[in-house]
């Protein structure tokens, strides 16, 4: 929660109460640099999830994809906040078509749609583990469709 008069990232919470007629909490913040105070209203909005091939169902997991994005973009100087957009987009689109549970596979196509557009280098780093390349032919193969 960045705040709306200095932009810094951090800020705290001093008080926090949930609205009974809607899905929303109301929290007062305080600013970490500069005490400017706010109010915001949060949704529970509700969980995104995953069909992962073997037929279970996990949470849809934002922290777990970045941590395979950042992975994926060590050295490249991508910004994390461009990371987080690009998950932004993904949990958008998801919410917006209300598809959920998504496959495993149709989320990994999102993720590397979106990287592919992103680094190229990220997008096959990526590719390659989320994407279960059965022999390295396969891998080349999706190698050589960037050249
Ligand atoms: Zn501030």
């Amino acid at each position: 929660m960045h705040c709306p008069q200095c932009g810094h990232p951090q800020t705290r919470v001093i008080d926090s109460r949930s609205q009974e007629s809607s899905n929303a909490i109301k929290r007062r913040r305080e600013c970490l640099s500069c005490g400017h105070r706010f109010t915001t209203f949060e949704r529970c909005e509700d969980p995104l999830e995953v069909l992962k091939s073997d037929g279970s169902i996990q949470a849809f997991d934002r922290n777990k994809i970045l941590v395979g994005l950042m992975r994926a973009t060590i050295k490249r100087d991508i910004d994390t906040s461009k990371l987080n957009e690009l998950i932004d987009d993904i949990e958008f689109e998801l919410r917006a078509s209300a598809q959920t549970p998504v496959s495993s596979h149709t989320l990994g196509d999102m993720v590397l749609k979106r990287l592919q557009k992103l680094d190229k280098v990220a997008y096959i780093r990526f590719a390659s583990v989320y994407r279960d390349f059965k022999d390295i032919d396969e891998f080349i193969d999706e190698l050589n469709k960037l050249r």
